[in-house]
């Protein structure tokens, strides 16, 4: 019998989960760091590997951090405009997936000048 280290992807979600139920009960800000860190823009070769979306800048509780923080936990996550090719970007815990204009509609959205605020790294 063989040792299998690869982690599935439904392990990947339960950790997730897991994760995402402690940071909503803190109601924490949202960090994360991508493994796959390009932009997922085709042609874009923007990387955000790190964020800190530092939401609690943007200074309207109401309005920005509580929607978009109980989104983020809940797994649903929001979408932002990349800062290099503008392209919708969907940010969730687990990974960053390319959005057209209509799809973003859908979601909760960062504020415009979301990068502006956030740190990279
Ligand atoms: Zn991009």
């Amino acid at each position: 019998m063989s040792k299998n280290l690869t982690i599935s992807r439904a392990d990947l979600e339960a950790m997730d989960r897991f994760y995402r139920e402690g940071g909503l009960r803190r109601m924490a800000s949202p960090h994360v760091h991508y493994q796959e860190a390009s932009c997922p823009h085709p042609g874009c070769t923007h990387k955000m590997e790190w964020i800190d979306f530092q939401l609690e800048l943007h200074g309207d509780m109401d309005a920005v951090y509580k929607p978009l923080v109980k989104s983020w936990w809940e797994g649903t996550g929001f979408a932002g405009r990349c800062p290099a090719c503008q392209g919708w970007v969907h940010f969730t815990t687990l990974e960053m997936k390319a959005l057209s204009e209509d799809e973003a509609r859908h979601l909760p959205c960062l504020p415009d000048q979301w990068h502006a605020l956030a740190q990279f790294a």
